[in-house]
């Protein structure tokens, strides 16, 4: 059993990895003995790569804007490079939300919103996709969310593009699951992090989000563990084109 979830020797970038549910995944990777390159949009804090490194792998960060999307490919040729030419498992977790009422929302917020959370997405499956495809094996996991499936609240740029991101997902399984590459998603319930900040500090629509959560709780990063270190090994090899939701049951009730 424990081979199945067995990663030593398997390089994983996962963007977005300084902190919240990106840094989660990372231990969670970590800890089976993955390597870890950490995409960051500013200098990972003091301590987080000392920590990764304690679980025996090696660890590099790229810093960089990732929605720069001319910037793209020399982001992904980088950390192919660091991984000594071969990427194993990309999570696509970095992701931005801008809280504004449809009518008043700023065509500056959208554009954000999509260039980060789809775009990006998009154009780094692709890059590191072809190196995946080229070696005959990979592990990509998309984080969606709720809003994958739902509507949201005065979050129209993030709906669309956290349903694009189910959509990508799809479509990518489709074409590669015969090249050996799983492409699949997680989509987190409400989890605790600096994401969801302005939601937790609003009793109401706090109380609102907690009562219809069956599990009672919000989630934390520690929950997304045991999901991405699934997605992420050979435990999952003929899971293609899923979106996993972890989320205490919300999208059940
Ligand atoms: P977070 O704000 O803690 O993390 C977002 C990460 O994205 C940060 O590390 C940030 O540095 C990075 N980032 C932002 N802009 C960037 C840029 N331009 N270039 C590179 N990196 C950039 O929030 P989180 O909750 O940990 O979110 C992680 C992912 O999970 C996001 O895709 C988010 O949409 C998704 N998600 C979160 C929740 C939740 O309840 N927290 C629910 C569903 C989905």
């Amino acid at each position: 059993m424990n081979q199945l979830f067995q990663l030593s020797g398997r390089t994983a970038i996962v963007t977005g990895g300084g902190g919240g549910l990106g840094l989660g995944m990372a231990n969670s990777l970590a800890k089976a003995g993955a390597n870890i390159i950490l995409m960051t949009h500013n200098e990972p804090k003091p301590g987080v790569l000392e920590q990764l490194r304690s679980f025996g792998g090696t660890v590099h960060s790229i810093t960089a804007d990732l929605s720069d999307l001319s910037k793209i490919s020399d982001i992904a040729a980088e950390a192919i490079k660091l991984a000594g030419g071969k990427i194993d498992i990309l999570v696509n977790n970095a992701g931005i939300i801008r809280r504004t009422p449809a009518a008043d929302h700023a065509l500056e917020d959208w554009h954000a919103v999509l260039d980060l959370n789809m775009n990006s997405v998009f154009y780094l499956c692709q890059a590191i996709g072809r190196n995946m495809i080229e070696h005959g094996s990979g592990k990509i996991i998309n984080i969606a969310s709720m809003l994958s499936f739902q509507g949201g609240i005065n979050v129209p740029g993030y709906t669309a593009s956290k349903h694009a991101v189910a959509g990508i997902t799809k479509s990518l399984a489709n074409e590669w699951a015969s090249k050996g590459i799983n492409v699949n998603g997680i989509a987190p319930g409400y989890m605790a992090t600096d994401n969801t900040t302005a939601l937790r500090q609003d009793e109401k629509r706090s109380a609102e989000i907690l009562g219809r959560i069956p599990a009672a709780r919000w989630g934390t990063p520690e929950d997304l563990a045991g999901p991405v270190l699934f997605l992420a090994s050979s435990a999952s090899d003929y899971v293609n084109g899923h979106i996993l939701c972890v989320d205490g049951g919300w999208m059940n009730r």
